[in-house]
């Protein structure tokens, strides 16, 4: 099939398109590069042999959307386009909203005139509300979010979700991801954020890597087994493959369907920062520091629908994850910008 993939050039999409070609199926990449490097597609290039039809545009850009569906016949759109970070969404709000609904509803237009019939949104676990019982299942509840990312999250499930239920000829997948990590294993492709990381997995391969001094553990008092907060990590090429399922079960069914992609299994920061460290044969300095506003203690998914539904699961366990994170982090020490 032809897949759209908006974002195709960010971290989880260019691994995502890397497993689109290797499936046998064709991509067209619409991307801003406000957050990525148009080198992750050239490497998805170098490691499949094929090359993504690739289109720098705002998915915001309707114009040059309907432009881009005129000239390229689609099957399936996969939405990864959007803003990220958390600590940022609270200070720019409205480019938040901007960014990430207005993509949405400018693609669902695109996609209606165009006759486009599925498409694939990148939710989050954050949708999910923090007075939950772990492990979280696709009918926990929603909503209480604690930060406008996770509120643009909510509400694109919503207008897609709303989108579907007037059109009934659409097929709508939400993926609600835990915590992706990791690397493609041939260190050539992984996660490359610009300036300080927010998130666990990078910061630590940084501190690794002598790009920063001290990993701060934010929290150790949490009810938790060692006391600092748990999370589900999933290797990112996990997550690629779970793309791929949920093309398959969207081309089967019609109206909105919601997926964990997870592995069921919580890992402590503890746990995460001494694998790296045995795994990968590396220091990481660190120090407690007091816990982050708005972390929750622990967070996991029930993957049990996914199996069922989709047939997926995740494959690769944490030494994997920590392992393919060094792999790409030491070869590339300044992610895409590292010079070959
Ligand atoms: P990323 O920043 O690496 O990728 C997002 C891509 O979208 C980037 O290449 C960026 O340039 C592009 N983009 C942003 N706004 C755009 C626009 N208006 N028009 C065109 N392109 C635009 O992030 P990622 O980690 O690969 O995340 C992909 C998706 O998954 C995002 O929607 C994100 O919110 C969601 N998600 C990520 C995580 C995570 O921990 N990484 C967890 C849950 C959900
Ligand atoms: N974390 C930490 N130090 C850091 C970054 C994160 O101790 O520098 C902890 C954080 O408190 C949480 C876990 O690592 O318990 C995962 O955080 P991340 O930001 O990666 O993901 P999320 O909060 O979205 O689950």
């Amino acid at each position: 099939m032809r897949i759209l993939v908006t974002g195709g050039a960010g971290y989880i999409g260019s691994h995502t398109v890397l497993e689109l070609l290797n499936r046998g199926h064709e991509a067209v990449v619409v991307d801003n590069l406000v957050n990525s490097s148009e080198k992750a597609l050239a490497r998805v290039e170098e490691l499949t042999g094929k090359k993504p039809v690739f289109y720098n545009a705002d998915v915001r850009d309707a114009e040059k959307l309907d432009e881009i569906l005129a000239k390229e016949p689609i099957d399936c759109v996969i939405h990864f386009a959007g803003l990220k970070a958390v600590g940022e969404s609270v200070a720019k709000p409205l480019e938040y909203y901007d960014n990430n609904l207005g993509s949405t509803i400018a693609l669902l237009y695109a996609m209606r005139k165009h006759n486009v019939k599925h498409i694939i949104f990148s939710s989050s676990a954050t949708v999910y509300s923090g007075d939950n019982k772990v492990p979280l299942s696709e009918s926990s509840k929603t909503g209480n979010c604690t930060n406008p990312y996770g509120w643009t999250k909510y509400m694109c499930e919503r207008i897609l979700r709303d989108t579907a239920t007037a059109d009934p000829t659409l097929s709508v997948v939400l993926l609600r991801y835990f915590n992706p990590v990791g690397a493609h294993p041939s260190g050539r492709m992984g996660e490359d954020p610009s300036g300080i990381p927010n998130n666990l997995m990078p910061f630590i391969s940084q501190v690794a890597v002598g790009k920063l001094k001290e990993l701060a553990i934010f929290g150790n008092d949490y009810e938790t087994p060692d006391g600092t907060g748990v999370r589900d990590y999933l290797h990112v090429v996990d997550l690629a493959k779970g793309h791929v399922a949920a093309i398959d079960f969207a081309v089967e069914h019609t109206g909105t369907s919601v997926f964990n992609l997870g592995t069921g299994k919580g890992t402590s920061v503890r746990e995460m920062v001494e694998a790296f460290e045995r795994v990968n044969g590396v220091k990481i300095p660190r120090h407690y520091a007091p816990r982050r506003p708005g972390d929750l203690a622990e967070v996991y998914a029930d993957p049990k629908k996914s199996a069922n539904e989709l047939g997926w699961k995740a494959e690769y366990g944490l030494d994997d994850m920590v392992r393919d994170s060094w792999n790409w982090q030491s070869a590339n020490p300044n992610g895409y910008d590292t010079e070959d």
